[in-house]
């Protein structure tokens, strides 16, 4: 089904597969470094090692990694959008030595910017990124968002447009349901949920959804403000998950839901129910 949630790596990144064994899933979305923080290591001989080799151990299928909060591609500051840069190719580059096939990262905010020029500025990033890290495997997915404040992304438009400007095999992208639906997708039923994929195959590509994350929305639709919540607890509701997990079987599908207790094993029972 490829159903799993965003694992936590503390205690050591090889972590994230006891956690996996423990809910039962065939996929994960981890952090490979402190997502707060623009200092991160490079990935050293011995943790490669032990990441590789429970990875051949576990039944998980596919995992990836989420990049940092911090970065923002579409930065109209030198300094942070340098600082960005390197931080996707390191990223990039840990992903490679872990065998995760997958980064997704936020396309970034416009600020003062309008919104072309902004993603011509992650179109650059995106280029100089994808040079620098040349004969890796691993793709770089743009997550849809919620449109809160200047980010960009919350449009299928902005994604698609920028894969295109990009012209490279290693960008494609992530679907977030409960961004979406804050960002005016009504996915919550049959009719809207037909509609926005129908949308999404026209302008970025069926074969550009590489993930997909799963969570409710805490905010109505169209607000633009992003809150997570636990799976049919939320503005969406269950039928739009239904479809999902319908629609998209081959496609890893992760929970980024509160962490509150064992609520990841309550909505994973929630899922595998529907
Ligand atoms: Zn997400």
């Amino acid at each position: 089904m490829l159903l799993g949630v965003h694992c936590s790596v503390s205690g050591g990144l090889e972590k994230a597969f006891t956690e996996a064994k423990k809910l039962d899933i065939d996929t994960f979305q981890i952090f490979t470094r402190n997502q707060r923080q623009w200092k991160a290591k490079p990935i050293t001989k011995k943790e490669k090692e032990s990441f590789t080799k429970a990875f051949s151990a576990s039944k998980i299928k596919t995992a990836f990694s989420h990049a940092s909060y911090l970065i923002n591609l579409a930065s109209d500051s030198d300094e942070l959008w340098n600082k960005s840069v390197n931080a996707m190719i390191a990223e990039v580059e840990r992903c490679e030595a872990l065998g995760l096939a997958y980064t997704v990262v936020h396309p970034g905010a416009a600020k003062d910017k309008d919104e072309n020029t902004a993603m011509e500025t992650v179109v650059k990033a995106l280029k100089q990124i994808i040079k620098a890290t040349k004969g890796n495997n691993v793709i770089i997915l743009l997550e849809n968002t919620a449109g809160q404040g200047t980010t960009l992304g919350y449009n299928f438009q902005h994604l698609a447009k920028i894969i295109d400007m990009t012209e490279s095999e290693r960008t494609a992208a992530c679907f977030d349901t409960c961004h979406a639906y804050a960002a005016g997708y009504d996915i919550s039923n049959n009719h809207g949920f037909k509609k926005t994929f129908e949308e999404w195959n026209k302008l970025i590509g069926a074969n550009n959804l590489k993930a997909i994350h799963l969570n409710d929305s805490k905010t109505q639709l169209g607000s633009r403000v992003d809150r997570h919540a636990h799976i049919g607890q939320g503005e969406i509701g269950n039928q739009a998950f239904k479809l999902i997990l319908k629609s998209f079987p081959h496609i890893p599908k992760i929970l980024e839901t509160p962490k509150d207790g064992n609520m990841d094993e309550k909505n994973l029972e929630v899922l595998r129910t529907l």
